[in-house]
């Protein structure tokens, strides 16, 4: 909350005191609170009024999203209150918004500021240069590509070419399921993993899935996806399960996904899918992010309580990034609690880090929960982790996530 606060500033204006100019950087836009400007537009050195705004009134927003100087001159007519808004609170807005729609508003500004510079009297910018090949393309009605708009375009492209080629992933073989191991942090013995899908594709090489999880999310194509990866996991199991050495039940962890839990019937498929491939349900976790459980409180109910009768466990992923109370935890029946990599990686050298790690552990104490400390990258932070009672540690100090051939590689006796 203070950081949206201290981006919007309130700006007080003299009778006929000038805003911003034709030309100025444009890195805010304002909202009129009370009073009235003018806005003005020149031609051939004579300023010409083009539009008048009182309370309530926007202006100077074209500038603040495409980064092009103001078009316009405005002024005050009265004695007037604006509250600026900055860049940075909307660049943050764009930052989460789908790249192909902030491309397409992106085109959209562009043609609409063009349209404006071909009306008759309206002169281009002051102090703009218009190349030849721009003059051409307007006269055509494009906009001349700007440094961030093919930025953009090729955000654009690839998100889209990604999802066209997403829904060929899985026929073509493209999909490859690493395991990460998770380790009983007081014995040191491999306990479980957690199943990782990676996209080999066949001209850009490996797509994360930090990339491409939230496209499948959008088209749908998690549905395939999240089938492919758990049908992989248990295949894969009896090889995984001969590799875990801890006395506890060995575990194999797959994540999913908010769109996968609003689908009908999807705990029974799963216990299903585990009677198929002959797997006990204790020897399967189901992992749900925090920002997961808080936006779907009703099917994260039905799903997590149909499946923990059964005996599979849940696990609640990336612990304290939710920004939400905890008062979802009352009501579900997580089995063990991950804490998420930005806490434990930070743990021996930041004070707020440490406690919150402290606070989870002792929390899951409380609630009868075993706990996972993710992204543990060194000795010292595993240490520290054991000595504070945490039950699993997961991170490239102890290993990667890798495929089944390399895990029986390492971890055969
Ligand atoms: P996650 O569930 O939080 O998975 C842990 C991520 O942290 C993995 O990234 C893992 O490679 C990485 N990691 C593990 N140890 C360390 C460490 O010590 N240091 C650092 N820097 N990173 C570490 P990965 O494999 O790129 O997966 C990213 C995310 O993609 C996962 O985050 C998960 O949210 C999602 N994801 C992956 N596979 C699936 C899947 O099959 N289904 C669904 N729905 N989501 C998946
Ligand atoms: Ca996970
Ligand atoms: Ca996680």
């Amino acid at each position: 909350m203070i950081s949206i606060a201290s981006r919007f500033t309130r700006e007080t204006f003299d009778s006929h005191a000038t805003v911003f100019r034709a030309g100025d950087p444009g890195d805010s836009a304002y909202l009129v609170e009370s009073g009235q400007v003018e806005v003005l537009l020149e031609l051939n050195g004579e300023f010409r009024q083009v539009d008048v705004m009182g309370p309530g009134a926007m202006f100077g927003e074209f500038a603040l999203l495409d980064r092009l100087p103001r078009s316009g001159t405005v002024r005050a007519l009265e004695p007037t209150v604006l509250m600026r808004i900055d860049r940075s609170f909307v660049d943050g807005l764009l930052q989460t918004t789908d790249p192909v729609i902030q491309y397409l508003m992106q085109l959209l500004l562009e043609r609409i500021r063009n349209e404006r510079s071909k009306k008759p009297g309206v002169a281009p910018p002051q102090g703009a240069r218009v190349s030849p090949a721009s003059a051409a393309l307007h006269g055509l009605g494009f906009a001349e590509p700007t440094k961030v708009s093919s930025q953009l375009h090729s955000a654009a492209v690839r998100t889209l070419s990604l999802s066209r080629d997403l829904s060929e992933a899985i026929a073509g073989q493209q999909l490859e399921l690493h395991y990460q191991p998770i380790i009983h942090l007081q014995t040191g013995r491999l306990a479980g993993y957690e199943a990782l899908v990676r996209w080999r594709h066949p001209t850009q090489g490996l797509v994360r899935p930090d990339e491409f999880i939230p496209l499948a999310e959008r088209t749908g194509l998690i549905h395939p996806i999240g089938r492919w990866v758990l049908g992989q996991a248990l295949a894969d199991w009896p090889e995984l399960r001969l590799l875990c050495q801890s006395e506890e039940t060995p575990f194999v962890s797959v994540n999913l996904s908010a769109p996968e839990l609003s689908v009908e019937g999807v705990a029974d498929s799963v216990l299903g899918r585990l009677e198929g491939a002959q797997v006990a349900t204790g020897e399967l976790r189901i992992e749900l992010t925090e920002t997961t459980v808080i936006g779907n409180l009703e099917p994260v109910t039905q799903v997590t309580q149909a499946l923990c009768r059964a005996g599979v466990g849940i696990a609640l992923d990336d612990f304290g990034t939710g920004y939400a109370g905890l008062s979802y935890l009352q009501d579900l029946p997580f089995s063990c609690l991950k804490i998420d990599r930005a806490f434990v990686s930070q743990m021996l050298t930041t004070d707020r880090s440490k406690h919150i790690v402290k606070l989870a552990l002792e929390l899951s104490r409380w609630m009868g929960m075993s706990t996972v400390a993710e992204g543990i990258e060194d000795e010292a932070c595993a240490r520290a982790l054991t000595e504070a009672g945490c039950t699993y540690g997961q991170g490239y100090h102890f290993a990667k996530p890798m495929p089944l051939q390399a895990l029986k590689d390492r971890f055969s006796r």
